[in-house]
């Protein structure tokens, strides 16, 4: 009798239009695996490109493996599309965009029958291979676990590294062929990690003829072809949705957000691609979900939205900056049914803004408050951050008064209209990530961030329609120690998976201490385990910006003028 499962995976099989089933002989065989259930994973667009892009290649063929449900018990983890064992394929390759999903992999290795560390496998079984924006952010914590780490944008990687890739071949050579001409290969293999006696890095060097650095690579060129939903499913956190990436990487430099510098320069799409891809999208949904850090810059946004409006469909966002919002962003969140908009003031006070460079004024989140609640769209959600750099309890009595403020203007216009929504606060954690200005900074203690969410709780819990929600500190912490670790934190990771996720115990009883990675705070010269990447950003210019955040000074944004700029170094 069929399980839950098969009827579940049988059911998403046949709701997925498009899916795409090829020969699986003579081909090379890519289990492509997302740390995390089926909807997370179908949600992620990224995920869904390298999907398209591998099926794409004549000589591959690739089926999707997830983190098993809860209901599937220790059943060995298989391809959604033929069901087969991921030691039947000749790669596996893991999408790993967030650093918690880290210890989902070593779950899933072990419930695939294949040893964690590369060392222990063996070229018998599939080449272990990652990807994604984690990966290219620091890949030291995954070191002993992969073969292979692709660092950069898929466009830009899966065709040169699957055009030599032959299972046939001898797999030592074809990786040192690859680490020697293939930009953004990294075989961690390769590298030697050495270290003072202090514990900080004091050298990354290569031990095979590879390059001393790894070049991130990304596409230089969106502009003639199109990411895109390849299958569009009830069963996503986007509900049906035809995703469509209208842009890549974030020109405004806020020194906190990893995604602002590591996918420089920022890049827009045309709109006569975004409208061929928008009538793609109505062919299958009336809901069309723009996708990219920074929606609201993308110059023909009003043109877009005006086709969706008169296609009839429903559009949504997955960002706005507040001093973007006007009658017509409006109209098209209202077009999407919309009953909650989205503004990440992130700090309370100018000078904090200042701090991170948001380069927002308070006038323009009041200003977008209220335009939001009397252009019909009733609840507002704040996205907040504590544990920033240099932050005071000034600073955390600020975010207090602007939510009391914001509801001030809320107010005005909820009554205007005849009808009261809510606010939702979601108050975040600061992690302090590699390649931003803030990666030399401590992240605050759990304790001090924990007393800093339960301020902001206790001076906002006597205000009506007001709600907090923060994440739990212990996991930004554990964030932090994946995300800025080395490859000793792999040991960790590790330990962590035999004692079943139980990270106070690995704490208690490893050599490694998390607190090195976490709470220390790094000086310029430091070896950072990450340096090894070469993302085309100066180090300089980071360490100029981290200046001018500790001075409080803003920076202009990147002008996306490629031809003429060298500010930050990654166009030169
Ligand atoms: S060099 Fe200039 S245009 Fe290029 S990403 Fe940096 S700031 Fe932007």
């Amino acid at each position: 009798m069929a399980s839950i499962t098969d009827k579940i995976r049988s059911e998403r099989l046949a709701a997925e239009k498009g899916t795409i089933r090829k020969r699986w002989q003579d081909r090379v065989r890519v289990a492509l695996v997302y740390p995390n259930r089926y909807n997370v994973a179908m949600a992620n667009l990224g995920f869904q490109t390298v999907y398209s892009q591998l099926n794409a290649m004549d000589h591959v063929v690739c089926e999707r493996a997830f983190l098993p449900e809860s209901e599937e018990g220790d059943r060995p983890v298989v391809s959604l599309e033929s069901g087969r064992r991921l030691t039947e394929f000749d790669c596996v390759a893991f999408s790993l965009s967030f650093e918690n999903d880290y210890p989902h992999v070593l779950t899933l290795l072990q419930k695939a029958a294949l040893p964690p560390q590369s060392a222990l496998r063996g070229t018998s079984l599939p080449l272990m291979l990652a990807g994604g924006v984690a990966v290219f952010l620091n890949p030291e914590p995954l070191a002993d676990f992969f073969d292979c780490l692709l660092l950069g944008e898929a466009e830009a990687l899966l065709i040169p590294f699957f055009e030599r890739f032959d299972p046939q071949r001898d797999r030592q050579t074809q990786l040192l062929e690859m680490a020697q001409q293939v930009p953004g290969v990294y075989v961690p293999a390769f590298y030697q990690a050495q270290y003072d006696s202090d514990g900080t890095l004091s050298a990354f060097v290569p031990v095979q003829d590879v390059p001393p650095k790894v070049r991130r690579v990304y596409a230089p060129d969106i502009k003639t072809a199109i990411t895109q939903s390849t299958i569009v499913t009830p069963d996503t956190g986007f509900d049906d949705a035809f995703l469509i990436e209208v842009s890549r990487g974030c020109p405004h430099g806020c020194r906190f957000c990893a995604a602002g510098y590591i996918y420089r320069p920022p890049r827009t799409r045309p709109l006569d691609l975004l409208r061929k891809a928008m009538a793609t999208g109505a062919g299958l949904t009336c809901k069309i979900g723009l996708m990219g850090a920074a929606v609201s810059d993308l110059p023909d946004l009003k043109a877009l939205c005006a086709e969706g409006r008169s296609r009839d469909l429903q559009l949504s966002f997955s960002s706005l900056r507040a001093d973007a919002i006007d009658d017509d962003l409006i109209a098209a969140l209202k077009s999407g049914r919309l009953k909650t908009a989205t503004i990440a003031p992130e700090t309370g006070s100018v000078r904090m803004r200042r701090v991170i460079n948001k380069g927002l004024e308070e006038e323009d989140i009041l200003s977008a408050a209220e335009k939001l609640v009397a252009g019909g769209i009733p609840n507002l959600k704040l996205y907040f951050m504590v544990g920033l750099p240099t932050e005071e309890d000034e600073d955390i009595q600020q975010i207090i008064a602007l939510v009391k403020k914001i509801k001030h203007s809320f107010l005005s216009s909820s009554r205007a209209r005849g009808r009261m929504g809510a606010i939702t606060v979601s108050l975040n954690s600061f992690v302090p990530k590699p390649f931003t200005p803030f990666q030399w900074c401590a992240m605050d203690e759990v304790s001090v961030l924990k007393h800093k969410i339960k301020k902001v709780k206790s001076g906002l819990g006597k205000v009506s329609n007001v709600r907090v929600h923060a994440d739990v500190p212990r996991w930004a912490y554990i964030q932090a120690l994946l995300a800025r670790g080395d490859r000793r934190v792999g040991q960790l990771l590790l330990q962590a998976h035999e004692n079943q996720g139980n990270w106070p115990q690995t704490f208690k009883s490893s050599a490694v201490n998390p607190h090195f990675y976490i709470h220390r705070t790094r000086t310029r010269d430091e070896l950072l385990p990450w340096d090894f990447i070469d993302h085309g950003i100066d180090k300089d210019f980071l360490w100029k910006e981290y200046e001018r955040a500790m001075q409080g000074k803003a920076t202009k944004p990147c002008p996306m003028d490629p031809g003429k700029c060298s500010v930050c170094g990654v166009c030169e």
